[in-house]
C-alpha cells in the first residue's frame, strides 16, 4: 500500500481562504475587523520567526495584527499589565503569548490572565475545563489542524480506534479530548506505556506528538491507518540540515492508507488555526454566527 499524503500546506491555504472570505463579511456587513495581539517576550530566534510569520499572515487574511516585542528581562508585573490592557481593548479579539517565556516568569500564571474568550491559544485553564466538558471553547491550534484535516479525510470518525502518542498540554492531550468528542476510541500513550509498538499497531489513526525524530517506523502502523505527524524535528543527514517528523515517513508511507508529511502537514495548519480561532472569537465577542467548519 502506497499511502495518500495529506496536503497540509494546501489545506491550510483553503482555511486562510475560508478565514479571509469571513473577514470581509463581518467588515461589510457589521463594520468589525477582528484583531491579533501578539506578545513576545525576549529574543528566541525560533519565536521571532513564528511571531513574523503569524503578523504577515494575520494581515494577509485582512484582518488587525498587532505585535508586543518586549525585553527578556521584562517584569511579570509589566507583562501581567500589558495583558490586561489588551484583555480589556474592543478591538483585540485574540491575543496571544509567544511560548516559551523567560525562566523568570510564570508561564501558568501569565497563560491564565489572558481573558478565556481571548485566548486564541486554548490554553488557559477554562478552555481547557470547557474542551474536556464537551463545552464550546477556544480550541488549541495544532490540535484543531490535526483534526479537521482527520475529518475531511474520514469524514465520520466515530467508533475508530485513535492512539494518540505524547500527553502534552498543547498538543497530546487536548488531541486526544478532541478525538473522544469526534467519538474515536482513545488510547494517550507516552514514555512510561509499555509494549508501545503493540499499542500503536492497532490503531486505525496515529497522532505522533512526541518530538523524537523518526521514531514511529512502519511496522507498528496497521495497514491503512491514517498518520497524523505533528513533530518537528530538526536533524543533519548527509552533511545537511533536515526538519523531519516522529514518524519514519519513508516506511509509514508504505504501509499506512494516508500519512501526514513533515514539513508541509501538520505546521501550516496551525497558523491557520490560530487565524481561524481568532474570527472565531471576534464573532462570539459580537454576538455574531461564527464560521462553519472553523472549530471543533
Ligand atoms: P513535549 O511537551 O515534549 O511532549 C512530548 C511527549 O512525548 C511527552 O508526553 C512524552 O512523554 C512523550 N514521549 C517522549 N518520549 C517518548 C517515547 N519514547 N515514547 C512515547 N512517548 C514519548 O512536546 P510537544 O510540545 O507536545 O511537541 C511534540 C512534538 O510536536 C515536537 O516535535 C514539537 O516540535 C512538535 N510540535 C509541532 C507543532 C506544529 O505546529 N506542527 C506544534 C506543537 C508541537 P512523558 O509525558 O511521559 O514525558
Amino acid at each position: 500500500m502506497t499511502a495518500t499524503i495529506i496536503d497540509g500546506k494546501a489545506f491550510a491555504a483553503r482555511v486562510r481562504e475560508q478565514v479571509a472570505e469571513h473577514v470581509k463579511r463581518l467588515k461589510t456587513d457589521h463594520g468589525v475587523k477582528p484583531g491579533l495581539a501578539v506578545v513576545l517576550v525576549g529574543e528566541d530566534p525560533a519565536s521571532q520567526v513564528y511571531v513574523r510569520s503569524k503578523g504577515k499572515m494575520t494581515v494577509e487574511v485582512g484582518m488587525n495584527s498587532v505585535e508586543h516585542k518586549l525585553d527578556a528581562d521584562t517584569s511579570e508585573a509589566d507583562l501581567l499589565s500589558l495583558i490586561d490592557q489588551l484583555n480589556n481593548d474592543p478591538e483585540i479579539h485574540g491575543i496571544l503569548v509567544q511560548l516559551p517565556l523567560p525562566k523568570h516568569l510564570d508561564e501558568d500564571l501569565v497563560i491564565n490572565s489572558v481573558a478565556p474568550e481571548k485566548d486564541v491559544d486554548g490554553f488557559h485553564i477554562s478552555n481547557v475545563g470547557l474542551l474536556g466538558t464537551g463545552q464550546k471553547s477556544m480550541v488549541p491550534c495544532t490540535p484543531l489542524g490535526c483534526l479537521m484535516m482527520l475529518r475531511d479525510h474520514h469524514g465520520s470518525l466515530s467508533g475508530m480506534d485513535a492512539v494518540v502518542i505524547g500527553r502534552s498540554n498543547i498538543v497530546g492531550k487536548p488531541m486526544a479530548q478532541l478525538l473522544l468528542g469526534d467519538s474515536c476510541t482513545v488510547t494517550i500513550a507516552h514514555s512510561r506505556t509499555k509494549d508501545l509498538a503493540d499499542v500503536v499497531r492497532r490503531a486505525d489513526i496515529v497522532v505522533a506528538a512526541v518530538g523524537r525524530p523518526e521514531m514511529v517506523p512502519g511496522d507498528w502502523i496497521k495497514p491503512g491507518a491514517t498518520v497524523i505527524d505533528v513533530g518537528i524535528n530538526r536533524i543533519e543527514r548527509d552533511g545537511k540540515n533536515k526538519l523531519v517528523g516522529d514518524a519514519d515517513f519513508d516506511s509509514c508511507a508504505a504501509v499506512a492508507g494516508a500519512i501526514t508529511p513533515v514539513p508541509g502537514g501538520v505546521g501550516p495548519m496551525t497558523i491557520a488555526c490560530l487565524l481561524a480561532n481568532t474570527v472565531t472569537a471576534c464573532c462570539r465577542a459580537n454576538g455574531l454566527a461564527e464560521p462553519e467548519g472553523l472549530t471543533a
